[in-house]
């Protein structure tokens, strides 16, 4: 089976996304594959999503990269 970031669904089978955590891409986390934080990773999201829609604003991205974190194991509530 296929795994994928728990934090941004990153998918692991590619170097491009294996660090050193089983469970998250090495975006995620830091040299010792311990987890970033919340906004750590939000920021990062939020900079994902306005590389694929050059005209989306700050607040709208925001929002979404919310949406999208609500639906990944290591942020859902
Ligand atoms: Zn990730």
């Amino acid at each position: 089976m296929n795994k994928f970031c728990y934090s941004c669904s990153a998918p692991l089978e590619m170097s491009e996304f294996k660090g050193p955590s089983e469970n998250y891409c090495k975006y995620c986390t830091d040299e010792q594959g311990n987890l970033k934080s919340r906004d750590e990773i939000k920021t990062g999201i939020v900079e994902w999503l306005k590389t694929w829609q050059p005209g989306l604003d700050q607040e709208k991205a925001q929002v979404r990269a919310e949406y999208f974190m609500k639906a990944m194991p290591a942020w859902a509530e």
